[in-house]
């Protein structure tokens, strides 16, 4: 067994020789990093995978769910946020894929780490929130709103257009 290697290839034979069959899969092993934005997973987290298989004519689909974890920074008071992210997975493997639409099924195996990778990047939270009423930082004078009041005006003025006022338009 090389499984270890590559955890999230999977053989379907059993489901390829008997249409209409299907199995549940489970795997849950350590992927690379992924970021967008600011946003990552940790590489070398733990990305779960549970996908029902079912043989088509000529493949197989993959429907279940991923879930991994993420960190990131809040949006508003920049402090560190984790979180779990899940999602939804339907993929067709088919011998000879159709770019951008199916994917490969490699004589009678399956590689389950490119829908996760895929579903990872969809899902990662590009603007989190430490929590739905963080009220981030003072734009003043950078007090973390959520810890200390400041005594910062509420909507100081713009300065750019302090010199207009008064101002009056002549021909
Ligand atoms: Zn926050
Ligand atoms: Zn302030």
């Amino acid at each position: 067994m090389v499984a270890h290697r590559r955890p999230f290839v999977v053989g379907v034979a059993d489901l390829l020789r008997r249409a209409g069959s299907s199995r549940f899969e489970v795997v849950e092993a350590p992927m690379e990093e992924l970021q967008v934005i600011d946003t990552r997973m940790p590489g070398g987290s733990t990305v779960h995978v549970e996908v029902r298989l079912e043989s088509l004519n000529e493949g197989a689909v993959a429907r279940g769910a991923v879930e991994a974890p993420w960190a990131g920074s809040c949006r508003r008071c920049l402090k560190p946020v984790t979180g779990i992210l899940r999602s939804d997975v339907l993929e067709v493997f088919e011998a000879a894929p159709t770019e951008g639409e199916t994917l490969l099924l490699d004589g009678d195996r399956i590689d389950l780490e490119p829908v996760a990778r895929e579903a990872i990047l969809l899902e990662l939270p590009i603007a989190p929130l430490c929590r739905e009423d963080c009220r981030g930082l003072c734009p003043t004078c950078g007090a973390d709103r959520n810890e200390v009041d400041c005594e910062c005006a509420e909507a100081p003025a713009d300065p750019r257009w302090s010199g207009l006022e008064g101002l009056t338009f002549d021909e």
